[in-house]
C-alpha cells in the first residue's frame, strides 16, 4: 500500500466502478447526462429523523431498507456530480402543520448554494399555504412535492384548493406520493387523484413511483390528462420488483406515454446502488429514445434547460 495524499483520499473501489459505470450509461445514449427529478435533501436533523426511520424500518417502510448513500451533504451533492447528474431535485415534505414554510426557506437557501439543484418547495394542508406556495413560486420555485402517504392529508382537503389553483396557474410541476406504496395510507391510492384532477385538469403532477402499487390506474390518469407525468422512482429495480411488479402487460403503455415518463432515483435513501436503478430501465426492453427521453430529455424540456456546453 503506497502511502496517500490527505488531500485526495482513495475511494473505494465499488465507487470508482459506479461512477463509471453511470456515466457509460448516459454517453452510450449520446446525453449529455442525467436529469433525476427525485432527490432528497434535506435540513440535517429531519434527514436524520428520516434515516432514522427507515433504520428502524418504521410502518411505512415495511421491510428492512438499508440506505446506500449515507453521506454528509457535501459528499451526496458531490456524488451526484460524479454520475453526471445536470439536475436533481431537494424533495422536502412535511408531516405536521407549520413546517412547510421553514422547509420551504431551507430549499431556497439550497438551490441558491448548488446551482444544478432545481429550487423545490412543499406544502401542507393548513391556512396561509396557498401564500407560502405563491411566494415560493415568485423567488423561483421550479418544482414542489407532496408526500401523501407520509403527510396523512387528503389532497382533497380544502385548504389545499387555492394551492393547486396557483399551481396549475403557474404551470410548476408538484412531485406526488400517492400511491400506496410501500405501505398504504389513509388519502393514498389513484381514487383521490382522479378527484383532484377533476377538478384541476391541467395541474402538472408528476406521480412518484410510477404509482407503485396501482401501476395501472395512474397510467389511466395519464393517459387522461396531458400534463400528468410520471417518475420511476424505484420501480422496475429488483427491490421493488419482489414486492410490487410492474405488469409486463402494461409496458406498451409506457411506451406510449414516453414523453411524460421521467428518471427519479430517490437518491440517497436507496436500499440499491444508482446505477441500478438506470439499469432497471433497460429491463423493459424498450429502445434507446425512450431512454433518452426518460433520463434526460423529458425532464430537460420540462424545466427549460439550457443546451449543455459543448464537452
Ligand atoms: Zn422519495
Amino acid at each position: 500500500m503506497c502511502a496517500t495524499d490527505s488531500a485526495s483520499p482513495v475511494r473505494p473501489d465499488a465507487d470508482m466502478a459506479e461512477i463509471a459505470g453511470v456515466t457509460r450509461f448516459w454517453r452510450e445514449l449520446g446525453l449529455p447526462g442525467i436529469v433525476d427529478v427525485h432527490t432528497h435533501f434535506m435540513p440535517r436533523n429531519v434527514m436524520d429523523k428520516v434515516w432514522a426511520y427507515f433504520d428502524a424500518a418504521g410502518p411505512l417502510v415495511g421491510r428492512p431498507w438499508p440506505i446506500t448513500y449515507r453521506d454528509d451533504e457535501d459528499t451526496r451533492v458531490a456524488r451526484l456530480r460524479e454520475f453526471g447528474v445536470r439536475r436533481f431535485t431537494s424533495m422536502i415534505y412535511p408531516h405536521k402543520p407549520g413546517m412547510a414554510e421553514w422547509l420551504n426557506a431551507w430549499g431556497a437557501d439550497f438551490a441558491a448554494r448548488t446551482p444544478d439543484c432545481l429550487h423545490t418547495g412543499t406544502f401542507y394542508p393548513e391556512r396561509g399555504a396557498a401564500d407560502y406556495v405563491g411566494a415560493a413560486i415568485e423567488s423561483g420555485a421550479r418544482v414542489f412535492k407532496s408526500h401523501i402517504q407520509v403527510g396523512d392529508y387528503s389532497p382533497l382537503d380544502p385548504l389545499l384548493d387555492d394551492v393547486w389553483g396557483r399551481l396549475e396557474d403557474a404551470r410548476v410541476p408538484i412531485v406526488i406520493h400517492c400511491g400506496s406504496g410501500p405501505a398504504p395510507g389513509t388519502y393514498t391510492g389513484p381514487e383521490p387523484i382522479a378527484q383532484l384532477l377533476a377538478r384541476f385538469p391541467a395541474l402538472p403532477l408528476v406521480v412518484a413511483h410510477m404509482g407503485m402499487p396501482e401501476y395501472g390506474a395512474f397510467l389511466d390518469l395519464a393517459e387522461r390528462y396531458p400534463d400528468v407525468r410520471l417518475d420511476t422512482t424505484m420501480a422496475f429495480t429488483d427491490f421493488a420488483e419482489a414486492d410490487v411488479p410492474f405488469p409486463r402487460t402494461d409496458v406498451p403503455r409506457l411506451a406510449a406515454l414516453g414523453d411524460r415518463i421521467l428518471f427519479g432515483s430517490d437518491f440517497p435513501n436507496i436500499p440499491y446502488r444508482y446505477l441500478h436503478a438506470l439499469e432497471a430501465l433497460t429491463t423493459l426492453g424498450l429502445d434507446e429514445s425512450w431512454l433518452r427521453g426518460v433520463v434526460h430529455d423529458n425532464a430537460a424540456a420540462l424545466f427549460d434547460l439550457p443546451a449543455p456546453q459543448p464537452a
